[in-house]
């Protein structure tokens, strides 16, 4: 029953503008989450995704490109703000 919960791509996030107060609601309590999944990853705990329930793991993809942590299946993708 796994199908149709693949990548919550950037584009479908934009579609969904319709509703942006929900929308922004969601984006703060996103980002509150982010940040201490981000925290927790780091500190070398588990974090499951809430999506897929796979762990969240630190990846450094390329020297140039920036730091992430992610899920295996990649809907949960959360860049890291290192500036
Ligand atoms: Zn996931």
């Amino acid at each position: 029953m796994m199908v149709g919960t693949v990548a919550r791509s950037t584009k479908a996030f934009i579609m969904d503008l319709s509703c942006l107060s929900q929308l922004q609601k969601d984006a703060k309590q996103s980002f509150g989450d982010h940040k201490s999944i981000i925290k927790r990853v780091l500190a070398g705990k588990t974090v499951l995704c809430k999506e897929c329930q796979q762990p969240i793991q630190f990846a450094l993809v390329s020297a140039d490109a920036p730091a992430n942590v992610s899920c295996a299946k990649g809907c949960t993708q959360i860049e890291l703000d290192m500036s």
